[in-house]
């Protein structure tokens, strides 16, 4: 993970001022984005405790196992002026943590990524402290991203961009999707990502279920196939995309037509999103054009989700989430018409909100592309 260290020293601050106004004491964060995002660390999830403690006042520090301490001080950490707390094998890393608190410490903030295993562990050291989730101080901070932030989007959209382009070297009649999606998960690395999230490759019947990844079916002239690819770059965050192909023979008739749909759907919530209006209407703009077409039964899943040092965080673009847009805002759009047994379609673009509209991250054809 790479951030500014002045982004960095930032980031705490204001995570500091969110967690006193929100009445929590500290915030304890464990391995994982949030403790990327807050120190720049990218620590591994180790059944060992290591944990960011970060009083609402006082300066913040660090436990870490002793065989960590190396790499916890050969990341940001050291330079951010955090003091690592090393434990050895035999100590209390929960009871050292305890003692690192503010006396009488009323309510503690977990990082929502932190092992069941630790948040017991913590009710057991701390029976006194309130536990609530630290998600409600780091998401409005990690939903509302920098300018740098936004440029490592920029880049991680055009590493997607890449692979989605060479996607005819790969796919064709007569292969099967698990050895397209080999060739495709070697290109997301060769293409400017330091690591494959998750490569789905929905070939006919298999394109009508949104989560499928690989299997070993045989790819058919003329069917449709769902590919929705992503991975992470040097910098930490993360692309995802998804487009349409279909090789050999054209697409049947009927997928043609509802493809149309999706597509003007998907156009008008790009056109629509903008800073003042909310993360719901702009999923009811894509669901109203579906839903006249008579197929609002066939788009089973929200509009989209935020994007970042994770590929699913907030803003969640979903009915019930009122929540108004803001600049620096970045997420998917990405409806889809799924008929099961026969075939789906979804478009996914990576949008970044401006002050007046959406950036539009990816930029390859969204149109249902025919490979020869
Ligand atoms: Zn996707
Ligand atoms: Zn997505």
């Amino acid at each position: 993970v790479t951030a500014d260290p002045s982004d960095l020293a930032d980031r705490l601050d204001r995570a500091r001022a969110a967690t006193a106004a929100a009445g929590i004491d500290a915030l304890l964060i464990s391995p994982g984005p949030d403790l990327a995002y807050l120190t720049g660390y990218d620590a591994k999830p180790l059944e060992r405790l290591t944990c960011l403690v970060l009083p609402a006042d006082g300066d913040p520090r660090l436990v870490a196992p002793g065989l960590e301490e190396p790499a916890a001080l050969a990341s940001p950490v050291a330079t951010l002026g955090i003091e690592v707390v090393p434990w050895q094998e035999t100590d209390d890393p929960y009871a050292l943590t305890g003692s690192l608190l503010p006396p009488g410490v009323a309510t503690i903030g977990l990082d929502n990524h932190m092992w069941a295993e630790k948040v017991l562990a913590f009710r057991a050291a701390l029976p006194g402290a309130r536990q609530v989730l630290a998600n409600q101080v780091i998401a409005p901070l990690r939903m509302r991203k920098s300018q740098v932030e936004v440029g490592h989007l920029r880049e991680a959209g055009r590493a997607i961009d890449r692979v989605h382009a060479r996607m005819g070297e790969w796919l064709r009649p007569g292969r099967t999707e698990r050895e397209v999606g080999r060739d495709i998960a070697d290109a997301i690395i060769a293409e400017g990502h330091v690591q494959v999230d998750f490569v789905i490759v929905g070939s006919g019947p298999n394109g009508a279920s949104p989560h499928h990844d690989l299997s070993d079916r045989v790819i058919g002239a003329g069917e449709p196939v769902v590919v929705d690819i992503g991975g992470t770059t040097a910098a930490g965050y993360c692309s995802d995309c998804t487009r349409n192909y279909v090789a050999g023979a054209a697409a049947p008739d009927e997928y043609v037509d509802y493809f149309a749909v999706l597509a003007a759907a998907q156009r008008a919530q790009r056109d629509y999103a903008r800073p003042g209006v909310s993360a719901e209407s702009v999923d009811r703009t894509g669901r109203a054009i579906i839903a006249e077409a008579g197929l609002g039964e066939a788009f089973l899943h929200r509009t989209g989700h935020g994007i970042g040092l994770e590929t699913h965080e907030e803003p969640y673009i979903v009915e019930g989430n009122s929540l108004l847009l803001e600049p620096g805002m970045a997420f998917s759009i990405e409806p889809g018409i799924y008929l099961p047994g026969r075939h789906g379609a979804r478009i996914e673009d990576i949008v970044v909100v401006t002050d007046d509209g959406v950036e539009v991250l990816n930029s390859t054809s969204r149109g249902l592309v025919h490979l020869h």
